[in-house]
């Protein structure tokens, strides 16, 4: 199958929350959403003494609710669905991306979509302009994987930087797993079944990775970055999937980034897995550590794909957890 093919079986634009990458192969989808032309916005909260932006970058839109979890069972997981008022005929998941300012850096965790987005994604520029930053001003970019949902904004389509001033972080086993991905590498993953897919993917996240080498540190996991960003691996989703805490004062969050894509399907079964990782037994087990930790030490928590801004507390229910999203006031 070409890339179009992939597009209009609905293989590619969702396997996998990592894709709809419709614009790096060819020219943009002309698929026109109605008055949803610009979806940015930004949430400005603060942790002690930190500011913190919450910025969109627009959301993925998975049509593939039987492959969405792959070990689901299918009809239990469409009648949560439908039991949460949500449609059981596709998944949205949200591109929520949090800078973080501190005395003196501006901290980009995660760039989204970018070259590889769609037109319901690719905004968090705009989102950046209106809480009033310009990509010149970032310091930091902390890279939780390189997944295309995630890395795809760190250049133009020309390769360019699109952050100049910007030094990138990712950890090593990530760096290092992509830059030598080959098939055999997801053979306990729902990506074996997506050969073509991964064979368009890993080209570009390894020219990414390369563009980006001379800028490039990796994470230090026994230290404090920037008085208030620790780091800590939770494989499986990706090898070296690295989760953030940002303390200030008493105050902390946990970036959880990809540890979970679903707040209604994924709590109550994160064995269920899901179709963008890597290994799934890893990525459940990790998925598993951390929902226990949050749900112990009541943590407060950030997620790149749950709902709206993300932000939310766990809790457990039964045997599992469920996630209860952060009120707002404002
Ligand atoms: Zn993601």
């Amino acid at each position: 199958m070409n890339r179009r093919e992939l597009i209009k079986s609905g293989v590619m634009a969702g396997a996998l929350s990592i894709i709809p990458f419709s614009n790096v192969f060819a020219g943009r989808q002309t698929v026109l959403l109605p008055s949803e032309d610009d979806l940015s916005a930004f949430k400005k909260i603060r942790l002690g003494e930190l500011e913190l932006f919450i910025l969109t970058d627009g959301y993925i839109h998975e049509k593939n609710v039987n492959t969405f979890a792959p070990r689901a069972d299918v009809p239990q997981l469409k009648k949560i669905l439908r039991d949460h008022f949500r449609p059981d005929s596709f998944i949205d998941m949200a591109m929520n991306l949090m800078l973080v300012r501190t005395k003196n850096r501006l901290v980009l965790m995660d760039t989204g979509m970018g070259i590889f987005a769609d037109e319901r994604t690719g905004f968090i520029l705009k989102s950046l302009q209106k809480a009033g930053f310009s990509p010149a001003d970032i310091t930091d970019v902390f890279i939780s994987h390189a997944h295309p949902d995630h890395i795809g904004g760190v250049v133009d389509k020309q390769y360019n930087l699109v952050f100049p001033n910007a030094d990138f972080y990712i950890s090593k086993v990530e760096h290092d797993f992509w830059m030598q991905a080959y098939l055999k590498d997801f053979k306990n993953s729902f990506l074996k079944t997506q050969p073509e897919l991964l064979h368009q993917l890993l080209p570009p996240i390894q020219k990414i990775l390369k563009t980006i080498r001379p800028k490039l540190k990796f994470y230090d996991f026994k230290k404090t970055l920037h008085d208030h960003f620790s780091f800590q691996m939770f494989p499986g989703h990706t090898p070296g999937l690295t989760i953030i805490t940002i303390s200030s004062g008493n105050e902390k969050l946990i970036y959880m980034a990809d540890l979970i894509h679903s707040d209604v399907i994924l709590f109550p079964h994160p064995e269920w897995g899901f179709s963008g990782d890597t290994d799934l037994d890893i990525a459940a087990d990790s998925r598993l550590k951390i929902l226990k930790e949050l749900a112990d030490t009541r943590d407060r928590a950030f997620a790149c794909h749950l709902p709206w801004p993300g932000l939310g507390f766990t809790r457990k229910k039964g045997t599992a957890y469920e996630w209860i999203p952060e009120s707002f006031m404002n």
